[in-house]
């Protein structure tokens, strides 16, 4: 009785060593109007005039976006932004379209069918490997990446194409609280020229991990891609997550929050692809990129931050959207692990 009361209490009290309170090195609700709009001001003016990396341009029309744009905003768990630079452009959404979709399939059918029917671990490898497809038994591996979110697009629960994109649009709206439209000739360059992600499409279909037509889907998760946002758009969308899954603007419910966390897990180990890992120890903070040049990042329970600069690095991660985030991460310290200063 004794041993197992010690036994109970050791146990105990190294389960509250090792407790780790996400933020408990700065407490965010004390960050107030003025150094929010501060810290994305300084953030704007230290990186505007850095020039590294190129547009994307295996998708033809992203290289004609003008590549001195960028913008930084903040959008809080209250529907308050702060902004600093083109917030107001619009820019194909890409990539950061992946997890709101996983949280779709996570409203509609719980975080499970995300592990089973997808997955969740990171691939370590390009957002667009073929190669992932056939090292992994999972195949899609995670829906950050291509596969993950080709498989995600297919498992949309719908009668038709009309009806799957819909609800993929309906969605992505109501995390933005904005009526979101696809840029036609983003589509009609990016699907002209889909011949890696149609290969994918096929490849799983091959193996049984996607769940519907290869080329309709196809079509569906092009037209995603597409959708244009604004930076201010992204923060908001961050913002819903990081307020428990209501959006802040609107007050709708679009995720329960009990899936939340689910994710923001999914978005820390594989949202910036084989740069996750560098990008958790630089900036701490569950993020997402797309090769649009936009980036957003939530800080959980409090806000989130997005930036846009098309001019990308060798993994299609947006260099000055990565900097300006996290310098903005760093100053408020509001890292998930501790404060990473930059
Ligand atoms: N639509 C792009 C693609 O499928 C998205 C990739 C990205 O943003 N990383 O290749």
């Amino acid at each position: 009785m004794l041993h197992k009361t010690v036994c109970k209490s050791a146990a105990l009290a190294v389960a509250s060593a090792l407790l780790v309170v996400p933020n408990a090195f700065a407490d965010a609700t004390d960050i107030g109007p003025a150094q929010f709009e501060a810290v994305v001001q300084e953030a704007y003016d230290k990186y505007k005039g850095l020039r590294e990396g190129k547009n994307a341009d295996y998708i033809p029309i992203l290289t004609t976006v003008p590549s001195d744009l960028f913008g930084v905003a903040i959008a809080t768990r209250d529907g308050k932004i702060y902004s600093a630079g083109d917030v107001d452009y619009k820019f194909s959404i890409q990539s950061v379209s992946k997890p709101f979709t996983a949280a779709l399939i996570m409203q509609q059918q719980g975080p499970e069918a995300v592990r089973k029917k997808i997955g969740v671990e990171p691939t370590g490898l390009p957002f667009n490997s073929k190669i992932a497809l056939e090292l992994y038994p999972e195949r899609s591996v995670n829906p950050m990446v291509n596969a993950g979110a080709i498989a995600a697009v297919s498992l949309v629960k719908a009668d038709s194409e009309k009806q799957r994109w819909q609800e993929i649009l309906q969605n992505l709206d109501d995390f933005a609280g904005a009526d979101l439209n696809v840029m036609q000739e983003v589509y009609d360059s990016e699907y002209k020229a889909a011949w890696s992600n149609r290969g994918i499409a096929n490849l799983l279909y091959n193996y049984e991990r996607l769940y519907g037509d290869p080329e309709e889907t196809l079509r569906v998760y092009t037209k995603q891609c597409s959708v244009g946002v604004t930076a201010k758009e992204l923060a908001v969308m961050g913002a819903t997550l990081a307020n428990g899954g209501v959006n802040p603007l609107t007050g709708k419910r679009v995720l329960d929050s009990s899936h939340v966390p689910e994710l923001l897990a999914i978005m820390a180990v594989a949202g910036f692809y084989d740069e996750s890992g560098e990008w958790m120890f630089n900036a701490g903070l569950p993020s997402k990129t797309g090769v649009g040049g936009g980036i957003v990042s939530v800080v959980p329970g409090k806000f989130a931050i997005a930036a846009f600069s098309p001019r990308l690095n060798e993994a299609g991660n947006s260099i000055r959207a990565m900097r300006a985030i996290r310098h903005i991460a760093g100053e408020l310290g509001v890292g998930l692990y501790g404060s990473n200063r930059e």
